[in-house]
């Protein structure tokens, strides 16, 4: 039976049951039965390791609920058993399951799913799972060495070792633990374990208690990349501006409630300041902050800036190992952090006393999750702000529209920082026709060049932004027309110079440069289009005297190169720095006066909603990073199309009448935000399969949907084959967001075939 023999219904035997929710992609918690020896150990948010399925494998799942009673209609003698728990401390608190939980209704997955998205991988591994060998007394050696029978049959180091055991909290210590405070070596504890007066026990390692295996030296995690320079800087004296930014929250930050505030703040504007002081507030009444910035944004110039400010800090990255990873999380859960800066996954990061979260360059697409749950760290961030009841603040010099119609609507509350610190003014942009530059060669035109000279002789900087890498980004046969493509993508291959191949930029393959035609066998290929090795090149050829360094994916792969090529630029050795977007944001070199935009339509014609939107917030946020001294900066952006709204008013640092123009464009396609997207696509490696599959998906859903309900496609997605798999897609608009839950919360019918997969993307940020 069930209960391993017994007859007895579980609740008779004093048990209790639990809701175990497990990473699968159902949804429903599932129940089971701890029997009384686990009953003491169990509470929600701590993992359990359950069977699941007809064999009954062992699965892990959290614990999200306890009762007393089943749950009606359920038969108790059905019910299985906890196999084991897993954490002696929640993994998760009552407030972060309930965020989950909202997650899963709201980005239409399954709780379980959300639940492993909230702890990281390296706290999963870390807490709970590895089992690491401790020496035990039993009792009867333990008695014998208190009423001091025992030591007369040991050495002096044998009760040495017996001392540190029988210690009050020598209950989970290592050979190594024992061996460095007895000062002794492990033969003794060998010697001491064939006599059988001490045992070995396995144990698995608990959020608690694997502390104890970290050697005594080992840095608190507060400083663990660099040491906490003190906080000695004097703090700036706030502008009068900043000053009534931070006025305007002060109420929010002093009570105690959800408020959401959309800080409106040109580039330069002193945000970061503001940010600072507000969470200086939260700080000093004993709360803790989390700081969400973009994960490029994460750089050592800006971690010292929270740094100098606050003493216990923690930096979350992509980049931190997992002992890394869960050394941090056990501090913040421990209340030893003042302030968590992070990217995206930081906003689950597990606070005891949250006060504050503030999410900077909140436009930013890196915020949204590319894999389930396709989360967005800002959307979830006010989220969470309203169920801890804190304040949330939302800044950008160029807020995405979602958050600025957010703002109009009276739902956040908008505040202006319309002028930068000290009187600077805003660089003047200057668009360049490219139309117009008949005999140009390379990426700059005579005036760009002419302006870099100008800076470079007036002993100032220069950025030079072109978002596309690579040397060529084509090579057309001139005389079939076709170009060379990735074999196993849709899109068109890159020439790499430096490495001699053909790069596809979607799946990383690689092919030799075909010496003819792969259509048409025509011996002369024609290699064109820009990036930012070919421009590199340029630059090299054009100022031989000044060095220059480019940073993009290719340059940057070595962990570290990014923070040595921007303090090399910093301090004045490089002279021109170019790359793709990674230098377009949040960077703040006073002696930048010139930045160059190459090709300010690379993201312009994208078939997405947003081409604009995106387009328009490159072009001011590089704007953005000159003029940030005492000398005033210049910009000079070439284009094709000068007239485009998005470029006219970035020049122009207008971005009121940039949304003006562009919402009303929104409107009538039901896009967000005046409308709720949910984008289905579907992807297997046999197109006709994939096409099928969603054309019936779609009719069902056409069908059951409510009138309200647009549907644009399926159709093709805009790029049709990525390694080698065919992708369909089909959106779902609406005005509102629960005709399109009711709708999709089952898409069990059709089945999808065999090796084709759906994915389910609630508000996606790219097509
Ligand atoms: P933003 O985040 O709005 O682009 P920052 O906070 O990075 O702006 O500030 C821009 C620059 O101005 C930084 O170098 C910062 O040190 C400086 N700054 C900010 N506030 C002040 C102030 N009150 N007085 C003097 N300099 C300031
Ligand atoms: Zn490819």
């Amino acid at each position: 039976s069930w209960f391993g023999g017994e007859d007895e219904a579980p609740a008779a035997r004093g048990g209790m049951f639990v809701e175990v929710v497990v990473n699968r992609a159902f949804d429903q918690a599932l129940t089971y039965h701890a029997p009384r020896k686990l009953v003491a150990g169990i509470r929600p948010g701590v993992r359990v390791r359950v069977p699941l399925g007809k064999r009954g494998g062992l699965v892990t799942g959290y614990c999200v609920s306890i009762g007393l009673l089943p749950p009606e209609g359920l038969d108790p003698a059905r019910i299985k058993d906890v196999a084991e728990v897993l954490d002696a401390v929640p993994l998760i608190d009552a407030r972060m399951l309930e965020l989950t939980r909202w997650m899963a209704g709201y980005y239409l997955c399954s709780w379980g799913q959300a639940l492993d998205a909230v702890v990281p991988a390296g706290v999963r591994k870390q807490a709970g799972t590895r089992i690491g060998t401790f020496l035990t007394v039993p009792e009867d050696a333990r008695r014998a060495w208190l009423d001091g029978s025992l030591e007369k049959t040991l050495t002096a180091k044998q009760a040495a070792v017996l001392d540190v055991l029988c210690q009050p909290d020598g209950g989970m210590l290592t050979v190594s633990d024992v061996c460095r405070r007895a000062r002794c070596g492990s033969g003794v504890v060998d010697g001491l374990r064939k006599d059988g007066v001490i045992h070995t026990v396995k144990r698995r390692l608990s959020l608690e208690d694997s502390r104890k295996e970290e050697p005594d030296d080992a840095p608190p995690p507060a400083s663990a990349e660099s040491p906490t320079p003190p906080p000695t800087k004097p703090k700036l004296l706030l502008t009068p501006e900043q000053q009534k930014g931070l006025d305007a929250l002060a109420p929010a930050l002093q009570g105690d409630g959800f408020a959401p505030f959309l800080i409106f703040g040109v580039t330069g504007s002193g945000k970061t300041e503001v940010y600072l002081s507000a969470i200086e507030q939260v700080v000093a009444r004993g709360r803790e902050a989390i700081v969400l910035v973009p994960e490029i944004s994460l750089t050592p110039q800006t971690i010292r800036r929270f740094r100098r400010r606050f003493k216990k800090v923690a930096v979350l990255h992509s980049h931190l190992s997992d002992v890394e990873r869960h050394r941090h999380w056990r501090s913040i859960a421990q209340g030893e952090v003042d302030v968590v800066v992070g990217a995206r996954s930081a906003i689950f990061a597990p606070t005891r006393r949250l006060g504050l979260i503030v999410v900077d360059e909140e436009h930013e697409s890196t915020f949204k999750q590319e894999s389930v749950p396709r989360y967005h760290a800002r959307d979830v961030a006010v989220k969470r702000a309203q169920l801890e009841g804190v304040p949330v603040l939302l800044g950008s010099a160029t807020p995405s529209l979602e958050s600025w119609a957010n703002a109009e609507r009276g739902r956040y509350v908008k505040v202006d920082m319309p002028s930068r610190v000290e009187g600077r003014p805003m660089p003047a942009v200057e668009l360049i026709d490219l139309r117009h530059e008949k005999n140009m060669t390379g990426g700059l035109s005579d005036s760009l060049r002419n302006a870099m000279h100008q800076a470079l002789d007036d002993g100032g900087q220069v950025i030079l932004l072109l978002n596309r890498r690579g040397y060529n980004t084509f090579v057309i046969c001139p005389k079939c027309g076709d170009v060379v493509k990735c074999r196993h993508c849709d899109v068109a291959a890159t020439f790499h110079k430096g490495r001699r191949l053909l790069i596809c930029h979607m799946c990383d393959a690689e092919r030799a440069c075909p010496p003819a035609c792969p259509s048409c066998n025509a011996a002369v290929l024609h290699y064109g289009g820009i990036g930012t090795e070919r421009l590199e090149r340029e630059v090299l050829m054009e100022f031989p005297f000044h060095a220059a360094r480019r940073m993009d994916s290719d340059t940057m792969r070595r962990h570290g190169s990014h923070e040595e090529a921007l303090a090399a630029f910093k301090a004045g050795d490089v002279r021109i720095l170019l790359g793709t977007q990674m230098i377009a944001k949040g960077l703040d070199f006073p002696n930048v006066t010139l930045v160059g935009v190459v090709d300010a339509d690379v993201a312009l014609h994208l078939p997405d909603f947003r081409a604009a939107e995106r387009t328009f917030q490159l072009v001011a946020q590089v704007a953005g990073r000159t003029g940030r001294g005492d000398r005033p900066g210049r910009v000079f952006v070439q284009t094709y199309s000068p007239e485009s709204p998005a470029i006219l008013h970035a020049a122009r640092h207008d971005y009121e009448s940039f949304v003006t123009q562009e919402l009303p464009q929104r409107a009538g396609g039901l896009a967000s935000p005046y409308g709720r997207i949910v984008r289905l696509v579907a992807r297997g490696r046999d197109e006709g399969r994939v096409k099928g599959y969603l054309d019936e998906l779609a009719a069902t859903l056409r069908a059951r949907a409510e009138a309200s309900v647009r549907f644009l496609g399926p159709c093709p997605a805009p790029v049709l084959k990525i390694k080698e798999e065919f992708r369909f897609h089909l959106q779902l608009r609406c005005a509102t967001a629960p005709p399109l839950r009711a709708l999709l919360r089952d898409l069990s019918s059709p089945p999808a075939p065999p090796k084709v997969e759906l994915a389910v993307d609630v508000d996606p940020v790219s097509m």
